[in-house]
């Protein structure tokens, strides 16, 4: 039987649980597939995994990367598992390269789609910033080993296994690190866990400030296209795209967005899509639920004069 593992992020399980889709799409529908969890039980987790190895860490400890990947390296050494899929969360970043140089295979990061040819498994990742995709395949005896992009395998549907669950202690050598404090940062948000998303391009550079606000009403997150970006108007961490982030939320408003492919790349996971342009056929709006054909600045104050009205009624 084929294994799998998967590193469970307890900051990020979705993301973790998506890998399963990616392990599918990895061996077909036949194969087995083991959890990692750094962290308590989550009573929430469904049951996708056929084994669930709790790695017993104090609640509230740091979790060292570096103690993870031995520990995860010593059950690959017992299991021989065919793959090792981790989520490209921060985390994760920080474990798979650790874990690829241990067990000494190599490691694609960042993937965002895997394709199966009759040469082998071929895994795809945005190469120098997005400029091409890189087709990489494996060779030798492995394990295959990748990170995954968050969101690009949401929303599958994940079947239902029975689930074993042991524990494990965690493999430490004395050395290790200690978590002093932890310092949010300040008024950072990720926009890939936003419901909604009102989302500025080119046609809106002046008016950023109000696309914050219109989503501050609607209860959602602004975002932004790489031109916005690259202008200095928005953080590169709020970008949507293939070199920015990959959303699914249930509404993105795109407001004075032209839809180049690269734009259109971070979003085919969203609902719905309501397109406001001067331009009725910019690419976009062919995509789009609903398209306002008209100025975004106009739309803005308008839309968020109605809602605050609404409100104070
Ligand atoms: C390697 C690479 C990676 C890239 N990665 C990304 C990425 O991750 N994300 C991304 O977004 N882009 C990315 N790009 C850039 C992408 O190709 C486009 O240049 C970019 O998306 C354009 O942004 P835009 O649509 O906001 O601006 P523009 O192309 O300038 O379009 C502005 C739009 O606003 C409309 N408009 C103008 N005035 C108004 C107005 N007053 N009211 C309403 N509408 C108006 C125009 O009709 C037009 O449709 C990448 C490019 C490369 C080469």
């Amino acid at each position: 039987m084929i294994r799998c593992l998967i590193y469970i992020d307890p900051s990020e399980t979705e993301s973790s649980l998506d890998l399963i889709e990616a392990a599918r799409q990895l061996h077909g529908d036949a194969f087995e597939v083991t959890g990692v969890l750094c962290s308590a039980l989550d009573q929430t987790l469904p049951n996708v995994f056929d084994r669930l190895m709790l790695v017993a860490y104090p609640a509230n400890g740091c979790i060292d990367p570096a103690q993870v990947a031995d520990t995860m390296q010593a059950l690959h050494w017992k299991d021989k598992f065919q793959s090792i899929l981790i989520p490209a969360t921060p985390f994760g970043r920080m474990l798979a390269p650790r874990l690829a140089m241990l067990l000494g295979t190599g490691l694609v990061a960042d993937i965002t789609k895997i394709r199966r040819t009759d040469e082998g498994v071929v895994v795809i990742r945005p190469a120098y910033s997005g400029s091409l995709m890189a087709c990489i395949r494996f060779i030798g005896d492995g394990p295959m080993m990748m990170s995954v992009r968050p969101n690009v395998f949401r929303d599958m549907v994940k079947e239902e296994r029975t689930m074993r669950i042991e524990t494990l202690q965690p493999r430490t050598n004395g050395v290790g690190i200690e978590q002093i404090e932890v310092r949010p940062k300040q008024s950072s948000y990720d926009i890939r866990e936003s419901e909604v998303l009102v989302s500025g391009g080119g046609g809106i550079a002046k008016s950023f400030a109000k696309i914050e606000r219109l989503a501050e009403l609607l209860g959602g997150k602004a975002a932004a296209s790489r031109k916005l970006v690259d202008a200095g108007v928005a953080p590169r961490s709020i970008q949507v795209g293939q070199s920015g982030k990959t959303v699914n939320p249930e509404l993105y408003i795109a407001l004075g967005i032209n839809g180049a492919i690269q734009h259109i790349e971070g979003i085919k996971g969203a609902k719905h899509i309501i397109s406001v342009n001067i331009n009725k056929d910019a690419p976009l709006t062919s995509l789009s639920d609903i398209v306002v054909e008209g100025d975004a600045d106009r739309f803005l104050d308008q839309l968020i004069r109605r809602i605050q009205q609404h409100k104070s009624e």
